[in-house]
């Protein structure tokens, strides 16, 4: 919350002499520390490298808005790049027209892959879309159990052919069945090795081709931390992935592996892994990454509330127009309804002639003077609000206003006055002497 019109003008004067732009220097601190927030979130460290890079020279030259530091507003432009760089909004998974969507899943042994298919499938059929699971992983008969038991777990059909099938026939026999049967999606389980091995890579990319799949979805575990960048980087030049599964997010990760299989492959992750149990999946919203990922919560709440409070684009019109004397009736209204929402009119009340330091009582009679002030302003025409001049020399003018508000001729006579007053001191503040106006700076 702003303190006072004076505090507000003063960092629009400041903003005006350039002070308060994001400048390599005065976010020196705030660099450091959004390095090693991305670091400790298990970002993966040529993408911070790259990320910063890309950022730094971005906010180059971004006003400051009043009430926060340079470094603050710097954190802000960074986790806004961040929500932008993973993907703005979440992307929902691709439903075709004409059944079955097909999903193939891909990842390393123990990340949560067959989890994650019952946790899809489970999530499709809430939505009424009738799932067909597949079990190809035939080197670990406890894979197509496992399967098997979630299946019956959450009431979604599993196609198994036992351990000694051809993955890819089991996979393409699958699909046939899930088109004979009018099921709306098949999620194939596929086998994983606890490291990427050119056999792996070799009989997905098989049943990729065989089965042509909608989605590739590549499930990569949260704490994998720095590998989770070369893990995708293989998975999509070899396989290619279409999005991915980020898992185990329940657990200290902070998830920067997000931010790196979204650079590294540019595919959406689409959904997070939240717990073992299969009811344990979200889809993924950036918002709430970048927050977790940077960690500075306080940071961007306090921005944010900065940026709810003043409208830049408006605030900047506004400091024009007080500095050049164009200032009239409208923006004073404009003005006065801002402090209103903001629910301080000492501020604006400190700007009236006479009116500065004051007690609480003489507040009170300040904003008592304000409604006044509104009352009368709402008589205006437009034309008077845009140009205070004409009331001056208008008594006409002055006294069918007095009459619509219901005041006095004089009152108007004292607000016109009043106005000019304030105006003539807003443009000695333009001319560039903040501390030379009695009241704007605590003299
Ligand atoms: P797969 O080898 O990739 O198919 O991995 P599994 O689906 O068998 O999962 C490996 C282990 O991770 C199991 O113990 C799962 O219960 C566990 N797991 C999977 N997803 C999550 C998750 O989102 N959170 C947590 N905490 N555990 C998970």
């Amino acid at each position: 919350m702003f303190d006072s019109i004076a505090e507000r003008l003063e960092g629009a004067w400041k903003k005006l002499r350039g002070q308060d732009e994001i400048s390599p220097s005065n976010i020196r601190d705030a660099l450091r520390d959004v390095r090693r927030a991305l670091l400790e979130a298990d970002v993966n460290l040529q993408v911070v490298k790259e990320f910063i890079a890309e950022v730094e020279p971005k906010a180059q030259g971004t006003k400051v808005i009043s009430g926060i530091s340079p470094d603050q507003q710097f954190i802000k432009i960074v986790y806004d790049e961040l929500v932008a760089v993973m993907g703005e909004t979440n992307v929902p998974l691709i439903e075709v027209d004409t059944a079955p969507t097909i999903i193939l899943m891909a990842g390393l042994q123990g990340t949560g892959k067959t989890t994650a298919t019952a946790k899809l499938a489970l999530h499709l059929h809430k939505l009424n879309r009738s799932c067909l699971m597949v079990a190809t992983d035939v080197y670990r008969p406890a894979a197509i159990n496992q399967l098997t038991t979630l299946g019956n777990q959450i009431g979604v059909p599993v196609f198994d052919m036992g351990s000694d099938a051809n993955p890819v026939d089991i996979a393409r026999l699958g699909v046939e069945k899930a088109k004979v049967e009018g099921i709306n999606t098949v999620i194939i389980d596929t086998a994983g090795r606890l490291q990427i091995d050119a056999d792996m890579m070799g009989e997905l990319s098989r049943i990729k081709e065989t089965v042509k799949p909608h989605e590739t979805l590549l499930v990569v575990d949260a704490m994998t931390g720095q590998e989770a960048a070369s893990l995708t980087h293989v998975f999509n030049k070899q396989v290619g992935i279409s999005g991915a599964i980020l898992s185990k997010l329940d657990g200290d990760s902070r998830g920067g592996a997000a931010l790196s299989v979204r650079r590294v492959s540019g595919t959406p992750i689409k959904f997070v892994g939240i717990g073992e149990k299969v009811e344990a999946l979200q889809p993924f919203y950036p918002e709430r990454m970048a927050s977790r990922i940077l960690g500075m919560g306080d940071v961007l709440t306090l921005v944010e509330k900065a940026q709810e409070e003043i409208d830049i684009a408006d605030a900047e019109k506004m400091q024009e127009k007080i500095l050049s004397a164009k200032f009239d009736f409208t923006d004073f209204l404009k003005q006065m309804r801002l402090l209103k929402n903001m629910g301080s009119l000492g501020g604006i009340i400190k700007m009236i002639p006479g009116m500065n330091k004051l007690t609480d009582e003489q507040l009170q009679k300040g904003e008592t003077q304000l409604k006044r002030y509104e009352a009368m302003i709402n008589s205006m025409t437009i034309e008077e609000r845009n140009n205070p001049e004409i009331l001056s020399s208008s008594p006409n003018r002055r006294k069918r206003i007095a009459k619509g508000s219901g005041y006095k001729d004089v009152d108007v006579s004292k607000l016109v006055g009043d106005f000019q007053k304030m105006r003539s001191m807003m443009q000695k503040m333009g001319q560039g002497d903040l501390s030379k106006i009695p009241g704007m700076l605590g003299n």
